[in-house]
């Protein structure tokens, strides 16, 4: 059985990719709705449940109904960097008192 870990879970809610099937869903949902009409109704309130109070295994056993072996995690894109602030505090010719 899939195992998820809580910050996948947590990186794939935030994200805007159903996890089960790469579409385009809302952040904070678990799957996009496509994929969450496709599961029983009495499924449906336990991807409600919190992180460490079964929201996990409900999330697993979802993605086995979908029948979906692997959890896709939304693209990361390459870490950058930032922005570099050039220069000092004070702007060029800046008369300090
Ligand atoms: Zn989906």
């Amino acid at each position: 059985m899939l195992t998820l870990e809580s910050k996948d879970l947590i990186h794939s809610l935030a994200s805007g990719r159903c996890p089960a099937c790469g579409k385009g869903k809302q952040p904070r949902n678990t799957f996009c709705a496509g994929c969450y009409y496709k599961l029983p109704a009495r499924m449906r309130p336990t991807l409600y449940r919190r992180l460490g109070n079964g929201y996990e295994e409900s999330v697993a056993q979802a993605m086995q109904i979908l029948k979906r072996s692997e959890f896709l995690m939304p693209q990361v894109p390459p870490s950058s960097p930032g922005p570099s602030v050039p220069g000092s505090l004070f702007a060029p010719g800046e008369v300090r008192p």
